[in-house]
Order: C-alpha cells, then structure tokens, then sequence
C-alpha cells in the first residue's frame, strides 16, 4: 500500500467531521494527554525529558515566528534564550551582593530582594525575584535587545542577516563568559532559585515543571495562531513572500520586522527563565550555536512557518536526543555485554546526535522537503460546478465612496521636472505629467523609456534626483512606499508581484493592511472590536473579488501560486483596489492576456473610470489606450515627447518616430496602431 493510500485509509473514519472540528479534537487529544503524561508515567527522569522538550517546543515557536513567518534567517537565536535565563538568574541568586542600605527597604517589602548576613559582619543584599515576575520581565528585556540588535541589522536580507546573526550568537555567550563579575563566567550563576507557587516550592521535582512548560507551550501556540491569522501575521508573511510588494501595499517592513523579532526574542525570553529555574543554574555554554542551530533544526524538520509543526519538530527530535537514543544505547548495551561484543556494550548513540540529525535533515529534504506538518496544503482543484459558477455581480453594488475617495474630493496628481538617474543613466528627464481628478491618464512609449520608473519614483520605490510630485496637492517625493499607500495611492507591477503561497483572499486582505488597525494584543486577544474588524476586512475583500465576477470568487482560498495568468493579474488589481486607493496605477495590467480577456478587463477599468475613480495607466495596446484614457502621456527616453487626446497623439509625427525607429519615414498611424495591438 502506498503511503498515499494509507493516509487515505486513515482519514476515512474522519471524513465526515469538517476541517476545523477535526483540528478542535486533535488539539483536544495532544492536550489529555500531556495533562495525564507525569500521572501515567511515574519516572522523574522522562518527566524531564518531556518538560524539555517543552521547553524546546517554546523556543521553536519563538523562532518560528522571525524564520517561519517573517523569512528572516536568524542563526543566532539560542542569544535571546540566553539573555532571558541570565535576567532571571541574575536576579534570584547570590550572584550580586551589594551592602545593604535603605534603599533596598522599598525592594524588601515588595519581596524582590532579602537582607542576608554578609561575611564582614554587615548585611547584604540577596535578589530574590520571583519567578512569576521574572517570566515577563525576561521577556521584555529579551524583546528590548531584540529591537536594539535588530534595528540597525534587518535592513540585510537572506545569507547577510543570516551571517549577523550568527555573530550576535557567538558575542553574547563570550559575554556572559567574560564579564565575570556580573554571571560568575564560565563556571555559571549558582543556586538559582526555584520558583514557588502558593506556598509550595517546585524544587527539583521534574513534574511541577513539566506543567509549567506546558502550559507555556500551550500559551505560546495559541499566540502563535492567533498571530498568523491577523493583520500582524498576514503583514509578516508578506514580507518573507515580497518584501517590495509588502512595501507597496502599506506594510511599514522595519516596524514589522522588529515586530517580529522581539516577539521571537519575548518567547525565548520567557523560556529561558523557566529553562534555567529548573536547572537552578546558568552557564554560558548552555546557549552556544549548536542550540540555536537545533532549534533551527527543529522547525525545519517540523515545517518551517507551520505552528504545529514548530512544536513536533522540537518534541519528537528533543525526546529523541534526551530519551529515545539513550535508552536504545542501553538496550544495545547490554545485548553488546550478552553477545560479549565490546564495542555494541560501549556504543552511545547520543555521541552521535550531530551526524543523525544531519541524516535525518537530509532524508526530510529528499522526501518531505516542507516537514512533518506543512505550512501550507495544496488546494483541491475546484469542482466543475465552482468553476462554471455564475457569480455575476460586478460593480453593481460598487460605490467610489467605498473605495478611498468622498465624491468632489480632489484626487490630482501633479509631477513637474522629476528626473531619476540609474549611474550614468536618465531613466527620466525633467518629466511633468498632470492626472485630474477623476481622470484616465495613460502613459505609452517604447520599452525601457522610463514608465515603469515613472511608477517607482511615484509610489517611493526609486529615490528622485529632482523635481517635485504633488498629490491632492501634497509632496509625496521622499515619503516611504508605505506612506504614500497610506495617502491613497495603490499600483500593480509589470511583473505581477503577489504573495506566491497566500490565497487569494489574504492577498487581497494585505491590500487593507493600511486600512486595519489590529495591533500584537488585539490579534491575540481578539476582542469583539477586533473581530468586528476581521469580519468586515473578510466581506471588503469578497466584495473587490466579486468585481471580476466568477474567475476569482470560487478561488479565493486557493493559493495563487496556481492561479492562470490573467487571474493573477486581477488578484493584484484587487489588492490594490481592497487598499481603497483615491489613485490606482496600473502598470501594463493587459500584458499577457489574450484579446477575450484584453476586452473584458478593459470594461472593468472603464467601469472603475465610470465610479470615478483617478487612474494611471501603463498601457501598450493603443486601442485599450484610446477607449479608457482621456489624455496620453508619450514617454521616449524618459522624456515626455507628447501628451493630449489619444487621437491627437496617435497623429503625432515624433510618437511615430519613437514606435517605429528614428529613421522611419512617411508611417502612418494604422501601422503604429498594428504594431502595438499585436
Ligand atoms: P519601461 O517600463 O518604459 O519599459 P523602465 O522604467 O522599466 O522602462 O526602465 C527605464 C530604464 O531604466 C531602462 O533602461 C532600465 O534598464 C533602467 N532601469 C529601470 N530600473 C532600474 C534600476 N532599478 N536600476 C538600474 N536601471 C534601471
Ligand atoms: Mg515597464
């Protein structure tokens, strides 16, 4: 039987239970369970190994966050692991001893410190924070250095950041390792102290620690979803996805990332705290690179961005390395001494642990390269029924209001003298081009005469050298791309940039980005006012899709990865009409379709002109130009070489010279025409 149809065979008895009852019930399952776990299974020793891996599960949910969800490479994480265990430890331990002065009274009666008799006579301070504090104030430290080590770091991409990292990993243990005074250095802060809970000290029975790690798990797992499933998540994965598309449709990428990463960071705060209390002491070869390349280990193995697959990654390769191998060494231990074979009774596979983690990764990338739990399934194809759907609604019900603009609000757009420079290249010269309210401008001209750059310096992708840009009369030239989303100008690319494995309505949904207000603790509390956000951002971006009848409607939960062309091309428009733009730029948006589609996406921008919405058009199919535009731009060697209406245009004699060559003689306006609807 093949893998598939066993899986098959599996699933059947669930088959009748919905998607979501049957996640509810698992979750419900793996819950009993690891309640019941230290009840059933008396041993103090596998009660430790599961409070570990716990332990791990958290941290591999931390990290899952800035490496899964955010796509930024980090080798150094074990760091923030380190900073949280050393917060608290620092903390609650001998460690410092200051004289004791009045100025500790205050911190006596809060129960932060102890007055101890010193070894000169006097007394001296003992800090005795408690555990229950030192969890979220290692979490806030953790995530503070996250956004001090991140903010002038996470302007680099892939294998740089990747390589920062790295070395932020190896500085802090060298830290802890040398400043000797503050963590004792190598040798590590002694007698920790344990937490106590009611009266009760956890000491060093493994069991009250196994719950406190599950719990947090518990804690963190749930953040974790609650995450991805909001603005904060969606904005996230839209930067690991593309970080200029991102940019352009509202997300501020620097906010998001230190977002991201003192999240991380926060979680490892926390778990480091409960890491060590249980240890009752810290040293710094606890957090070397090996740790932060395991936990790295783990989410790959587990499904890098996938929750779940974060906290199986790092229980089942945790247990391996702590339980399962050490008591198949022991089992081959003693076959070895009955066979009287030396080398099986000494053999230790957790010698080995590197070189079979190795074997395992590479197995995963041979034949399960998006881990145990996928972060994302393949769709199901639609049925033929979705697909032939008659879902006609288009803009019916559509009002301008509903998009960015009050009906008589100024929406012009004004470029006087804007010039851009490539090195030793003008992609545009002194160029001024005026868009009315209201109005369809369309830009046409060779390739590489300067349009799509003409887009970039509008919407703060490519820096100016001169000239001024003015929208509804304000200058835009210089504001971030996120900004300029934010004023009400949205755009598509020539080259379809969606988020590739998103569906089509969270694409969609990142249009509105700018337009949401969901913050870190309203998508994780999700209060009714939060919720009431999510549901009208669900029903806007159905709303958009809907404009293009049934060619996306059935698909909005598809990935868009495997949408057509043409379909691709309407999910961007969609995406940035879900931002409720006053302006929309759209950079060749007919591209690649065949004339059917050329036809039927022309009425839809005309009926966008027609709700009056101010559009800018990159456009090389003249007929398409003549029947949506009122004025046209001609752009040569990024300089506008003619404007007006699109007949005018089209009569004019150095337009033709730029279609057809420099030296074309005596062309007429039919040939341009032929040329260019081809
Ligand atoms: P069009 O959209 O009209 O085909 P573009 O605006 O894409 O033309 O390009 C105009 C010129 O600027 C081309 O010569 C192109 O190679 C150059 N160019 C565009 N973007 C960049 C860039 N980021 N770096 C360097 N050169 C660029
Ligand atoms: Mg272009």
């Amino acid at each position: 039987m093949s893998t598939a149809s066993v899986s098959a065979a599996l699933a059947r008895p669930f088959a009748g239970i919905s998607e979501e009852r049957r996640r509810a019930i698992l979750t419900t399952l793996v819950a009993i369970f690891a309640v019941l776990f230290p009840l059933v299974h008396n041993d103090q020793g596998d009660i430790d190994s599961m409070a570990n891996a716990a332990i791990f599960a958290s941290l591999a949910l931390g990290l899952n966050i800035v490496v899964g969800f955010t796509g930024l490479l980090d080798l150094g994480y074990a760091a923030f692991f380190a900073i949280g265990a050393y917060t608290y430890g620092i903390l609650n331990s001998f460690q410092l001893h200051p004289d004791w002065s009045s100025f500790w009274v205050v911190f006596e009666h809060l129960g932060l410190v102890a007055k101890f008799p010193g070894s000169a006579g006097g007394s001296v301070v003992h800090f005795t924070l408690s555990f229950w504090i030192g969890l979220p104030l290692a979490a806030l430290v953790a995530a503070s250095c996250g956004v001090v080590f991140g903010a002038p770091t996470l302007r680099l991409k892939g294998d740089y950041l990747a390589i920062v990292t790295l070395g932020f990993g190896e500085i802090v243990p060298i830290v802890f390792r040398n400043w000797a005074s503050l963590t004792n250095g190598a040798a590590g802060l002694n007698g920790v102290g344990a937490p106590h809970l009611l009266g009760y000290n956890f000491g060093v029975n493994a069991t009250p620690y196994y719950y406190v790690a599950i719990v947090l798990v518990g804690v963190l797992i749930f953040a974790s979803i609650r995450l991805r499933e909001s603005r904060i998540g969606r904005a996230w994965m839209a930067i690991r996805e593309d970080e200029i598309a991102a940019g352009a449709m509202g997300v501020n990428r620097t906010r998001f990332k230190l977002l991201a990463f003192a999240t991380g960071a926060a979680f490892a705060g926390l778990t480091g705290v409960l890491f060590i209390a249980k240890l009752q002491t810290a040293t710094p070869d606890m957090f070397d690179f090996p740790v932060s390349v395991m936990i790295l280990v783990m989410i790959v193995f587990g499904g890098i961005g996938s929750v779940w697959g974060a906290v199986a990654g790092a229980v089942i390769l945790q247990l391996l390395q702590s339980w399962w191998l050490p008591q198949l060494s022991s089992l081959v231990d003693s076959l070895g001494r009955a066979i009287g074979s030396p080398w099986l009774a000494n053999l230790d596979f957790t010698q080995g642990i590197e070189l079979i983690f190795g074997i395992i990764l590479v197995f995963m990338m041979l034949y399960r390269r998006q881990g145990l739990i996928p972060a994302y399934r393949p769709p199901s194809a639609l049925s033929f029924e979705q697909q032939h759907a008659v879902v006609q609604r288009g803009f019916g019900e559509l009002k301008l209001s509903a998009l960015g603009s009050a009906a008589g609000e100024d929406t012009s757009l004004t470029i006087r003298g804007a010039t851009v420079k490539f090195g030793g290249l003008t992609a545009l010269n002194a160029v001024d081009i005026d868009v009315p309210t209201g109005g369809v401008v369309a830009v046409i001209g060779p390739n590489g005469s300067g349009k799509s750059t003409l887009f970039n310096v509008i919407t703060g992708l490519v820096p100016a050298e001169s000239g001024s840009i003015r929208f509804r009369g304000e200058e835009i030239l210089g504001l971030h791309d996120y900004q300029i989303l934010e004023r009400g100008i949205a755009r598509t690319f020539q080259n379809i940039r969606l988020f590739p494995t998103l569906t089509v309505l969270q694409n969609v949904m990142i249009g509105q980005h700018a337009r949401l207000r969901t913050g870190p603790l309203g998508a994780v509390l999700r209060l009714p006012g939060t919720r009431r956000e999510e549901k009208a951002a669900i029903d806007w971006a159905m709303e958009i899709i809907a404009i293009f009848g049934n060619r996306l409607t059935p698909r909005a939960g598809q990935s868009v990865s495997g949408l057509s062309y043409a379909n691709r091309r309407r999910t961007e428009i969609s995406r940035a009409l879900a931002s409720r733009p006053k302006l929309l730029l759209l950079d060749e948006p007919t591209a690649g379709m065949n004339p059917a589609e050329t036809l039927e996406l022309a009425e839809q921008i005309k009926a966008l002109k027609e709700l009056g919405l101010t559009v800018l058009l990159i456009e090389h199919k003249l007929d398409v130009v003549t029947t949506l535009a009122d004025t046209v731009y001609v752009l040569d060697h990024g300089e506008v070489i003619a404007y007006g209406k699109p007949d005018e245009v089209r009569q004019n004699e150095e337009v033709l010279r730029a279609y057809l060559g420099r030296n074309a003689q005596a062309a007429t306006a039919g040939t341009v025409e032929a040329e260019h609807v081809a």
